[in-house]
């Protein structure tokens, strides 16, 4: 069983939508939740909050995009990263594992899927 509420995430989203539905998601389970709105604030909200459990990240974010932003994160710290794509065909599969993420979720996001993920991240 997961104590979620000694664990932090961040969630790498820039559409105001889809960040509300993972908050909300995730309100019941008392975790601790940071937001980027592009890639270069996902980069320095990590930095400055090194014991980040997990990253929830958006392909499409302004700025860095989500491959580069998770390149650069990982070359700081090995914390597990999840793409959140809209569209996700088995070419871009590779695509996402090669870019080094440990994971990927399609949007729309369906909350069961969703807290399956990071529990077996956390
Ligand atoms: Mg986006």
């Amino acid at each position: 069983m997961i104590d979620w509420s000694t664990k932090k995430i961040l969630v790498a989203e820039d559409e105001d939508m889809n960040y509300f539905l993972i908050q909300e998601t995730l309100r019941k389970y008392d975790v601790t939740l940071f937001r980027a709105t592009t890639g270069t604030e996902a980069i320095s909200i990590f930095k400055e909050n090194l014991d980040i459990n997990l990253i929830l990240m958006d392909i499409k974010m302004p700025e860095i995009n989500g491959y580069e932003a998770t390149k650069i994160i990982k070359s700081i710290k090995n914390v597990p990263i999840i793409a959140q794509t809209a569209y996700t065909p088995t070419g871009k599969q590779n695509e996402i594992k090669l870019a080094g993420f440990d994971d990927f979720i399609t949007k729309p996001i369906r909350i069961k899927e969703l807290v399956t993920l990071i529990e077996k991240y956390l």
